[in-house]
């Protein structure tokens, strides 16, 4: 199908009135930023940032008056705001529904691990990036927040306990170096667990706040899968430096990826980059390299979207392995190529969150 053109979306988004002022998006000079790359279109719609919270239907409505343009494979609007005054360097304003920073006033960065949908290694990843930041004499938490399926027991072999010397707050278990909790470790692995929605935040805020954290340089938050009302909750509650998104290159194909992304940018967390998961496979008896998930996706779909490309990672038994029986690569081959594409991946987040100063970096416009 023909590449949709910017001037049928524009005419699609006329279409799209501002409930408040009368006129539609286009005439009032609300849409800005208008990109069409292969079906994928962006745009922005300028609001005033006080009316920021109320505008998500007329979002909704925009996005849907371009994707009913032909040829449109997915759209993407976010509401912005000019501040007024522009935050300083290093400093973010605070969105409404403000993250509650006492739950963790002694980290100095909170980095999310998030995916667009399971199984795309997203848990194997923060791990070994959590270890690698170990590796490189930090001091690190982390966070299993997939309540639904806890999976750091198995992953970093934890079969103990936390325990409660003052029956008020728990300890972290230290494993490898450093600070761990999930749910897993205080219910038995089959229990099968039933959540609503205000239980979700309620145990996320438990494993924050009433954990004995300490002072941390990173604490590295295993976020669980998808992009639905959970995952949305906790990008706005917990304080995020930012969101490193991992993704195989297929899942950028189907653009879960990019629901990720999109998630973050809508809560105002900055994107730190994207991680591309078992990028290729390198056959362990001949050492020939088969691309078989259309290798390099990730990489083209973050020059596309505006965020960095953080590093790419096999498909390698050896990081099954490892994970699936509680060694992650970065303590069971500190010295293979595996474990220095983390602790690449890793330096390069800590340089962004706070290797340079210590001050989280914040974007330049406000989004609500
Ligand atoms: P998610 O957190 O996205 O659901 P997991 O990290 O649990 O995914 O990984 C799913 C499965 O894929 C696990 O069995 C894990 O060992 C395996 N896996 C993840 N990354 C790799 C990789 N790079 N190479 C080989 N196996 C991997």
């Amino acid at each position: 199908m023909a590449e949709p053109t910017e001037s049928a979306i524009l005419e699609a988004l006329k279409t799209v009135t501002d409930p408040d002022r009368g006129g539609d998006i286009v005439a009032l000079g609300m849409v800005g930023g208008l990109a069409v790359k292969q079906g994928n279109v962006h745009f922005t719609i300028e609001v005033d940032p006080q009316r920021g919270q109320t505008l998500e239907p007329l979002r909704k409505a925009a996005e849907k008056a371009a994707g009913s343009v032909p040829g449109v494979l997915s759209v993407t609007a976010v509401l912005t705001a000019e501040s007024k005054s522009a935050p300083a360097a290093g400093t973010r304003a605070a969105p409404q529904g403000a993250p509650r920073r006492e739950l963790l006033p002694d980290v100095t960065a909170i980095v999310a691990v998030a995916s667009g949908k399971g199984g795309v290694g997203k848990s194997t990843t923060a791990a070994n990036i959590a270890l690698a930041l170990v590796a490189q004499g930090l001091r690190v938490g982390m966070l299993d927040a997939d309540i639904y399926g806890p999976s750091m027991p198995m992953m970093l072999g934890i079969h103990d306990k936390p325990s409660s010397p003052d029956g008020k707050r728990l300890l972290p278990i230290e494993k490898f170096g450093m600070r761990c909790m999930s749910i897993g470790f205080l219910v038995p692995p089959d229990t099968p667990m039933i959540w609503r929605g205000p239980m979700v935040m309620g145990a996320l805020e438990q494993m924050m706040g009433d954990v004995e954290w300490g002072p941390l340089d990173v604490l590295v938050v295993d976020m669980p899968p998808g992009t639905g009302d959970a995952q949305l909750t906790m990008a706005q509650r917990v304080p995020l430096a930012g969101a490193v998104i991992v993704s195989t290159p297929q899942d950028l194909a189907l653009l879960d990826a990019r629901k990720g992304l999109n998630m973050f940018r809508k809560v105002e967390v900055p994107v730190l980059g994207i991680v591309e998961n078992m990028s290729y496979f390198v056959c362990p008896e001949c050492g020939e390299r088969s691309d078989i998930f259309n290798h390099g996706g990730a990489r083209r779909a973050a020059e596309q979207m505006g965020v960095d490309f953080l590093g790419e990672i096999p498909l390698d038994m050896a990081i099954r392995e490892g994970i699936d029986n509680g060694r992650p690569t970065v303590v069971a081959d500190p010295d293979g190529p595996h474990a220095a594409a983390y602790m690449a991946i890793a330096a390069a987040i800590w340089d962004k969150v706070g290797g340079a100063g210590g001050t989280p970096a914040g974007p330049e416009i406000v989004i609500e």
